[in-house]
C-alpha cells in the first residue's frame, strides 16, 4: 500500500491552496487533512459549528495513553480583500528563499510541517501520543477553540504541554495579553435639530462615554505593573469604529461604537474596565438621557473574550518547549492574542512556539522564510526523538 507523501513545502502549498478565510467554510481543508491522516491509518474526530459549515479536528498519533504533546493551530486566515498581492495569495510562490501565500506565517506552515513529517512520526516507536488539534474561526475571536478544548476534556487528554504554533520565529512564548471586545450602543430620541432639547442626542452621550474611556485608558497606562515585558507594558483601550446619526439637521437617535481592552494576563476585565465604565454611565450618562425620555439608554454587549496567557507553574513544560525549539533564552511575551489562554484556562500547560513572523501576518504578500521552515522541521525531529523509545 502506498501512502500519500509530501515534502514540507509541498504540504504548505497544499494547505495554502484552500481559501479558508474566516467567512468561508474550512471543510475542504479539514476533509483533505482527515483523508491524509486516514491514509496513514489515523482516525480523526470533528466538532462542527452550529451551521455545520466549519469544523475543529482532533487526531492522535502514537499510543492512546496519558501525557504526550498537543500541537495546535487554527485553520482560518484573514481576508486578502483590498490588499495588493504580487502573486495569487491562495497558491504558494517560492521566491528569494521565501514562501509567499496567505497563511504561510499565520499559521498553516506549523500544521503542514507536522503533517508532511507524519511518516517519520509513524515510523518512530512513540511511547506517548502526539495530538493534533485544529480549530476554526480563530481570526474572528477564537470561536472554535472552546469546543475543541471541551472535546479534549471529554476525551480525558492530559498532555504534558499544549504548543500553539502561532508565528514566534520558533521562540518559546509563555505569556500574552487577553483581548476583550465590546459593542456599545446609545439609543436616543430624534428631534428637529432646531430644538435639540426636545430630543436625546445619541452622539453627544456616546461622546461622553468615550471621553470616560479615554481617561480610563490614561489611568490604566499610569497603573502599569511593569511585570510582563509587554510592548506596550500596560493595559490598553482602543475604539475601532464609530457610527451614528442620519442627517445634519436631525438629533441622532442611535450611535454605536466597537472597542476593545487588551489586558496584561491575570487581570480582571470587570474590575478594571467594565464596572468603572458602567458606574460612570449610571452616574453621568443614563440619568441625563432618561430625564428627557425613559425609552433611551446606553448598553454594552460582549463580542469577543480571549483570555490572556500567564507564565505557567510548570517548569517541566517550559524546559520541554525550550528543548524542542532549540531556543535557550528566557520565555518571551507577545502582544497579539492567541488561543493559548483558552487551553491554559482549561488546565493545560500551554506555550506558544511556531515558525514565521507575526510581522508578516495579516499583510499583503505574507511570507515565511525557508530557514523558519527548516527550524520547524528540526523542532519536529527533536519531538520525535523526545517521544520515541529508540
Ligand atoms: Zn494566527
Amino acid at each position: 500500500m502506498t501512502f500519500p507523501t509530501y515534502t514540507p513545502i509541498e504540504m504548505i502549498d497544499r494547505l495554502v491552496s484552500f481559501d479558508t478565510t474566516s467567512r468561508n467554510s474550512n471543510l475542504e481543508l479539514i476533509n483533505f487533512i482527515s483523508e491524509y491522516l486516514l491514509a496513514h491509518g489515523i482516525e480523526s474526530q470533528r466538532v462542527y459549528d452550529t451551521g455545520n459549515k466549519k469544523a475543529n479536528l482532533f487526531a492522535t498519533v502514537g499510543p492512546n495513553t496519558k501525557g504526550g504533546i498537543v500541537l495546535s493551530a487554527h485553520t482560518d486566515v484573514v481576508p486578502v480583500d483590498g490588499q495588493e498581492w504580487h502573486s495569487n495569495p491562495f497558491s504558494m510562490t517560492l521566491k528569494n528563499e521565501k514562501l509567499y501565500g496567505r497563511g504561510t506565517s499565520d499559521m498553516k506552515s506549523f500544521p503542514a510541517i507536522f503533517l508532511s513529517m507524519l511518516p517519520q512520526f509513524m515510523a518512530a516507536d512513540l511511547h506517548t501520543p502526539i495530538h493534533l488539534a485544529l480549530s476554526y474561526d480563530e481570526e474572528v475571536g477564537c470561536l472554535g477553540a472552546p469546543q475543541l478544548v471541551s472535546l479534549m476534556k471529554d476525551l480525558r487528554i492530559s498532555p504534558r504541554i499544549v504548543i500553539i504554533g502561532e508565528p514566534t520565529e520558533m521562540k518559546v512564548v509563555n505569556r500574552h495579553k487577553g483581548v476583550f471586545r465590546y459593542r456599545t450602543t446609545a439609543n436616543g430620541l430624534e428631534a428637529h435639530s432646531a430644538y435639540p432639547d426636545n430630543g436625546v442626542s445619541a452622539i453627544f452621550h456616546t461622546a461622553n462615554a468615550i471621553h470616560f474611556l479615554d481617561n480610563l485608558a490614561n489611568d490604566l497606562r499610569n497603573r502599569a505593573d511593569g511585570l510582563g515585558n509587554f510592548d506596550p507594558p500596560y493595559h490598553t483601550l482602543h475604539i475601532g469604529t464609530l457610527n451614528g446619526g442620519t442627517a445634519s439637521n436631525i438629533v441622532p437617535r442611535q450611535c454605536t461604537f466597537d472597542w476593545e481592552a487588551r489586558l496584561i494576563p491575570g487581570s480582571d476585565v470587570n474590575a478594571l474596565v467594565l464596572n468603572p465604565f458602567e458606574h460612570y454611565l449610571d452616574m453621568n450618562v443614563r440619568p441625563k438621557m432618561q430625564n428627557i425620555s425613559k425609552q433611551t439608554g446606553i448598553s454594552t454587549e460582549t463580542v469577543v473574550q480571549v483570555p490572556g496567557l500567564s507564565p505557567g507553574e510548570s517548569r517541566d513544560s517550559e524546559a520541554l518547549g525550550r528543548a524542542l525549539s532549540g531556543h535557550n533564552g528566557p520565555a518571551g511575551a507577545i502582544s497579539f492574542g492567541t488561543e493559548a489562554g483558552l487551553f491554559q484556562r482549561a488546565g493545560f500547560a500551554t506555550l506558544v512556539c511556531g515558525p514565521g513572523s507575526i510581522l508578516q501576518a495579516h499583510k499583503p504578500n505574507e511570507y515565511i522564510e525557508l530557514d523558519q521552515v527548516e527550524a520547524c522541521e528540526r523542532f519536529m525531529r527533536r519531538l520525535i526523538s523526545q517521544l520515541s523509545r529508540t
